[in-house]
């Protein structure tokens, strides 16, 4: 089968002809309905040297995955040949007390799971390939009716991520707070919907190029403010001068961090998701009193669960732009130069 793999560090990844995987006992072989392009895959291809990873190279790219059970190991029963099913991308070592949660995310045994700190596209092979092997079937969420695979595989990571983030925040979205999320690409456009779907906060969206304002304005945002030099002052009149409740980053470079927390109200939430590896320095007067500044990463397995639930009652719609296998490395050159509407989705 074909496979759209990274084979070294600081280069682009290639589609390559690997054997189809077999299930071994309580694995799972999914036909791949869908693989999303995410764009934490072009910091590995572009931005890591080797050693700085715990991961052996060469494996197939692709952590936000969908598609259909083709094959069952032994000993596997929650789901059979044809399910339609999502994959849970963090894999842990699923004993530790946070798997045992579902917080596969924060798995505390690294070294006892799959891959360290990774998953299917993360350190071993991942979706962008007509087969995915996965390692044991609780990685497996059913899909809801309504929800096909390529429209589900997003879920898994771009909308999983930022759910994550709003719904630890979700005690500060009152109908009378503002919600402000820069960066309106694939985990942005989600999650400005997300904050719609499930809090009654006004939302702002901020972004640096105009045709993400305009989705972000089609998909609800009730404000779009260009990510300049004004837009802490922008945000502040929107909001009667007294600043954001919460502020999502999903760029996370120096001049977005620095905007959060100079558009933040005091005992907001500003939640850096992206990596693009910013920092700013941190002191009792930097930010105003009681913001709280953190970091998330990706979601629970719960979480997504709820996430596809919300997806198949139509609640949140997620904006594709579609791609085939053969074309998998156009995608990201696409995502590279912001001309990705939504999400770019494999479609083998
Ligand atoms: P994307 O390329 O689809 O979207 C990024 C958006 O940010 C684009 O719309 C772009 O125009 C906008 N942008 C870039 N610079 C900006 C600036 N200075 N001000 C305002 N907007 C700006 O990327 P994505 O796949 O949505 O990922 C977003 C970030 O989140 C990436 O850094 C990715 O690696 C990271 N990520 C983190 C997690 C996590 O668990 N923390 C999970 C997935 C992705
Ligand atoms: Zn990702
Ligand atoms: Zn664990």
């Amino acid at each position: 089968m074909k496979a759209l793999r990274l084979t070294g560090w600081k280069t682009e990844p290639e589609l390559v002809e690997v054997p189809k995987p077999t299930p071994g006992p309580g694995q799972v072989v999914v036909k791949v309905g869908g693989a999303g392009a995410c764009h934490s895959d072009l910091h590995l291809m572009h931005d890591f040297d080797d050693g700085m990873m715990p991961w052996q190279l060469p494996f197939t790219l692709g952590h936000e995955n969908a598609g259909w059970v083709d094959a069952v190991g032994d000993g596997v029963t929650t789901v059979s040949e044809g399910d339609a099913v999502a994959v849970y991308g963090a894999w842990g070592c699923g004993k530790c007390e946070r798997c045992r949660h579902g917080v596969e995310n924060y798995c505390e045994d690294p070294a006892a799971a799959p891959v360290i700190s990774g998953g299917g596209g993360l350190g071993l092979d991942g979706g962008m390939a007509e087969y995915l092997l996965v390692p044991s079937s609780r990685l497996l969420v059913r899909l809801p009716d309504g929800l096909d695979p390529a429209t589900a595989a997003p879920l898994t990571d771009a909308g999983l991520t930022p759910y994550h983030a709003i719904r630890r925040s979700w005690p500060k979205m009152t109908p009378t707070s503002t919600v402000v999320v820069i960066g309106v690409g694939g985990l942005g456009h989600m999650a400005l919907q997300l904050a719609k779907a499930t809090t009654a906060a006004k939302i702002i969206a901020v972004d640096n190029r105009t045709e993400a304002l305009d989705l972000a304005a089609r998909m609800g945002a009730d404000h779009t403010v260009m990510s300049d030099a004004a837009a802490a002052d922008a945000i502040r009149d929107l909001t009667a001068g007294r600043g954001a409740d919460v502020l999502l980053d999903f760029v996370g470079a120096e001049a977005t961090i620095e905007l959060s927390r100079a558009a933040a109200r005091p005992l907001g939430d500003v939640t850096i998701v992206g990596i693009a590896g910013g920092s700013v320095p941190f002191s009792f007067f930097s930010q105003p009193y009681e913001v709280s500044m953190q970091t998330t990463y990706w979601g629970t397995r719960r979480e997504l669960v709820e996430l596809l639930e919300l997806a198949a009652r139509g609640c949140v719609h997620v904006e594709t732009t579609r791609y085939s296998l053969d074309d998998a490395l156009r995608a990201y050159h696409d995502l590279r130069d912001g001309d990705v509407r939504g999400r770019a989705v494999i479609v083998p």
